[in-house]
């Protein structure tokens, strides 16, 4: 559920109407719901709250610290995979005490600034980096809590490129490898390996491999308490889907309660990383057409947006819906289009083949379920300005990143002294 709809005849973000926003604000934009982002947090805090644990949002589906602080201000925590995306959970108001950090090529820089910074665990994913981590913690003189991401060797049956969890991807130290690393790093000094963390893919619409998943890390967990490690957190990820176009998702509550048959009998302080449930839907990308081209057997709707702001459809080949703002009039004639961007590319495409409703030039359009990997993943190909970002509350709205403009772009550049 989420809190876009049509209101007489017109496309609203809450109270709030999406032609107004591109009005005043400009094409294209994305466009965020408060609401939406606090109805997810809180359907997936309900459906795990049996186990009291600690839900941190996966900053990098949505990165703007405006959309951070309204999940912070309901009491999420963080999961960061970078300095930029630490600093930022800290700017949003997130307490270090709740923030997890992840990822898989931390450097000597990135784990010295964890633990400057206090964070509640850093998920570790390899030997070397425990071995640098007890290294730079000892330095510090601290004692760095520690989760060793497990790859469990499950197949998520996702999408190739957001499938974590197989042991040919990089991710996460072999479940059958794991046993002997955590012998070895729990002598090293300055670390508490208090943990077991995984994550195996993005977008699951199945619990079947979660439950495989986290069969095998309860399993694992046991292993290492009767090793003599005391292990008393666990870490279960992310990942579980949303509907783009016709697919059917587990619940929260679904997830939970499976989730507690199969690891509450461990007594773990649990924590999850969510961010595609929270942030998918709760965002809009408004785009306007800019011409209609008939080609011999096709026709193309050019927009203003492009393969640079939402690089989805190019990626991963995802499907986004994408609607009409002033809705066509009902039994309109559906015509078969592909929407484009204006980018010198064959691949920048937003949808291919889509049935739609007559457009012209002007019009404008919501490209749905951008509230995820898709403003953070935008680029400046083409040199086009990262585009505005808009937060959505009630009857109000505000722009929480500003358009950018090419001169902020050349600002960056600088001709070497032989060109002067
Ligand atoms: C990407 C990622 C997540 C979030 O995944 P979603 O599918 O957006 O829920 C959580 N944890 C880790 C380690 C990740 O890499």
């Amino acid at each position: 559920m989420d809190h876009f709809e049509y209101r007489n005849g017109e496309l609203y973000a809450e109270d709030v109407s999406l032609r107004l926003i591109a009005d005043e604000v400009g094409s294209p934009v994305y466009v965020y719901s408060t609401a939406t982002l606090e109805r997810h947090y809180q359907a997936f805090a309900n459906g795990v709250s049996g186990l009291d644990p600690l839900v941190c949002f996966a900053v990098k589906a949505n990165s703007n610290i405006a959309v951070i602080k309204t999940l912070a201000r309901l009491g999420a925590g963080a999961d960061v995979v970078s300095v930029g995306e630490l600093k930022r959970a800290m700017a949003a108001g997130v307490p270090a005490s709740k923030i997890i950090y992840s990822g898989v090529g931390k450097s000597e820089v990135d784990l010295r600034a964890a633990l400057n910074a206090g964070v509640h665990q850093i998920n570790a994913e390899s030997e070397a980096e425990l071995e640098l981590l007890s290294k730079v913690a000892v330095d510090l003189g601290e004692t760095a809590q520690v989760a060793i991401r497990i790859n469990p060797n499950v197949d998520a049956k996702t999408h190739e490129k957001i499938t974590t969890g197989k042991s040919e991807n990089k991710f996460g130290v072999d479940i059958a490898l794991a046993r002997d690393v955590y012998g070895r790093v729990a002598k090293l000094p300055g670390l508490r390996v208090a943990g077991v963390a995984l994550h195996i893919g993005s977008q699951l619409t199945d619990l079947k491999p979660y439950r495989e998943a986290y069969a095998k890390a309860a399993e694992f967990v046991e292993l290492l308490r009767s090793d003599g490690h005391n292990i008393t957190q666990l870490d279960l990820g992310g990942g579980l889907g949303i509907t783009y176009d016709a697919e059917i998702a587990p619940s929260p509550a679904e997830y939970g309660k499976m989730v507690k048959e199969i690891v509450g009998h461990l007594g773990c302080n649990v924590s999850f990383e969510p961010g595609r449930l929270i942030a998918g839907n709760a965002g809009v990308l408004i785009t306007q057409v800019i011409f209609i081209k008939e080609g011999i057997n096709r026709k193309f709707c050019i927009i203003d947006a492009a393969m640079n702001d939402l690089i989805r459809p190019t990626l991963y080949n995802a499907y986004h819906d994408i609607v009409p703002v002033v809705e066509a009039p009902t039994g309109a004639e559906q015509l078969t289009m592909d929407i484009v961007g204006p980018i010198c590319e064959s691949g920048d495409y937003l949808a291919k083949g889509r049935k739609m409703a007559a457009l012209s030039n002007g019009d404008l359009l919501a490209v749905r379920t951008a509230g995820a990997y898709a403003a953070v993943m935008a680029s400046v190909y083409n040199s086009r300005p990262l585009v505005p970002e808009v937060l959505v509350h009630g009857d109000t709205y505000s722009v929480i990143r500003r358009r950018w403009t090419v001169e902020d772009m050349i600002a960056l550049e600088t001709f070497p002294e032989w060109q002067s």
